[in-house]
């Protein structure tokens, strides 16, 4: 199965989309990676929609990347005696440690140790950020706030505190329970909610120890202050814009989404663009012009993928949701202006092999005009930096790792093939322009760019690249 197209989908899995045919339409719609999100699914759930992921995996002949992605510390009040009250603007309102329920001057919030993190001023948003509460006073486990903007607060609501330094890192006892057992399930990513500090990402990267790609969710104002750090310590990362649209001003989050792209670039990590994509399609088979317009500005921008949420979990039309982000995908990918907004956006390589070879490996491979670029890498990192290129020519990835194939689902423009490690260079050539060939990237008399490290099947050693051309027989000679 070949996409015709350099971005990658994620499609979250849920209620509307978690049955084995609907994962196989989703995946023949265009879904590259599926997301498994641990807020909703219980642990026997996991298990039997990541088997059935690889069940779908095995009837396409196609890698499928699995995302789980944890809750995190999610704040919520908790319940109100007649189920919800309504707040008024200039009201005060207490949020204290009294387990009883909540009425319209008080409510529990089951987390004393935020409550004693919150100073005076500090912003608390509720339910999404619809309503905003500031604190006036906080002690004897109580935070007094007035009420900015008010209406109706219901049991369970969530809390966020965009002004606030929580105490907390940003795995929960929950998150280290869902973590372990999505390790058992070998997910290929594991996201992580609500990141606040590089330190979050060392603590997960110590539980994980390479099992897993570890994938930050970019959330909370605390996050963008410290983002180069955060980037560099994690494999990959997401724009997740529901929750940094109420914990920062909505009007900010599309630069930042343009900001942390571009630095998804400059650092060769791959970036999800998520949230909201195509909301509308919840409950309509088709999409707003301006969610048309989203989708379109995260791959103009080069994002290595793009997400639907309740879209493909809860709504609907899950299938329509990902075939139209694939159109939408496509049409933006062949559009005149395309390659010429991606070149801008290009960094200088950095000073090591594999950054100079992927370099030039896309200048040889367009001056030449060659059909592919095919890189072999053991741990996928040489795949990444080929991608960070964004070269016009397709990236063939081959690895002999099925766990590489499979988490390089998310990476911009490879297409990944799992192959066992070469036995010569001529083995080498031959495999890689057969597999060019077989998979449709090549065809006889054409020319491809082939990357590897010699001696072969040593990671991270990318030194070599060769020409090579597509004989009759779909073998190669170079
Ligand atoms: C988000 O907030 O954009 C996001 C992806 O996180 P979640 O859906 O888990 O709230």
């Amino acid at each position: 199965m070949r996409r015709m197209r350099r971005v990658k989908i994620v499609a979250t899995l849920g209620p509307a989309s978690h049955d084995e045919k609907m994962i196989e339409e989703l995946a023949r719609a265009g879904a590259d990676v599926f997301r498994i999100n641990m807020s909703h699914a219980s642990h026997e759930v996991l298990h039997q929609t990541v088997a059935r992921i690889r069940n779908v995996e095995k009837t396409l002949g196609h890698p499928l990347g699995v995302l789980v992605d944890l809750q995190g510390p999610k704040l919520r009040v908790w319940k109100f005696a007649e189920g919800s009250v309504q707040l008024a603007a200039g009201q005060k309102f207490i949020l204290d440690s009294s387990d009883t329920p909540g009425t319209a001057e008080r409510v529990y919030l089951p987390h004393p140790e935020i409550i004693e993190s919150v100073s005076v001023g500090d912003r608390l948003l509720l339910d999404d950020g619809k309503l905003q509460l500031r604190a006036v006073k906080v002690g004897d486990g109580a935070i007094e706030t007035e009420v900015v903007y008010g209406g109706k607060l219901s049991d369970k609501k969530g809390v966020s505190l965009p002004d606030t330094l929580l105490p907390t890192g940003a795995l929960t006892e929950k998150d280290h329970v869902d973590l372990l057992e999505g390790l058992k399930a070998e997910a290929d990513w594991i996201a992580l909610s609500f990141v606040q500090r590089p330190e979050d990402i060392i603590d997960v990267r110590k539980i994980v120890q390479g099992r897993a790609g570890v994938m930050a969710k970019i959330e909370k104002p605390q996050a963008i202050e410290r983002l180069e750090e955060i980037i560099k310590l994690c494999d990959a990362f997401m724009v997740a814009r529901g929750d940094l649209g109420v914990e920062l001003p909505l009007e900010t989050v599309p630069g930042l989404q343009k900001r942390m792209i571009r630095m998804a670039r400059r650092f060769g990590k791959p970036v999800v663009v998520a949230t909201q994509m195509l909301e509308s399609m919840i409950t309509s088979p088709v999409p707003t012009r301006a969610e048309v317009s989203d989708v379109s500005i995260a791959v103009f921008e080069g994002a290595d993928a793009i997400m639907l949420s309740a879209e493909s979990a809860s709504g609907q039309y899950p299938v329509e949701a990902v075939a139209t982000m694939n159109r939408v995908a496509m049409a933006v990918e062949s559009d005149v202006n395309y390659r010429s907004i991606i070149r801008a956006q290009a960094t200088e390589p950095e000073a090591t092999a594999a950054d100079a070879i992927s370099a030039a490996t896309r200048q040889v491979a367009e001056t030449l005009d060659l059909a592919a670029i095919v890189t072999y890498t053991s741990s996928g990192s040489t795949g990444i930096r080929a991608a960070r290129e964004r070269p016009s020519k397709p990236i063939i990835l081959l690895s002999p790792n099925q766990r590489t194939i499979r988490r390089m689902s998310v990476c911009w423009g490879v297409h990944c093939v799992q192959t066992e490690d070469a036995a010569s260079l001529e083995d080498m050539v031959d495999r890689a322009c057969i597999i060019a060939y077989q998979e449709g990237f090549a065809r006889p008399g054409d020319r491809i760019a082939i990357t590897a490290g010699i001696p072969l099947g040593t990671p991270g050693a990318t030194n070599m690249l060769r020409i090579a051309f597509v004989r009759q027989d779909g073998a190669g000679s170079s």
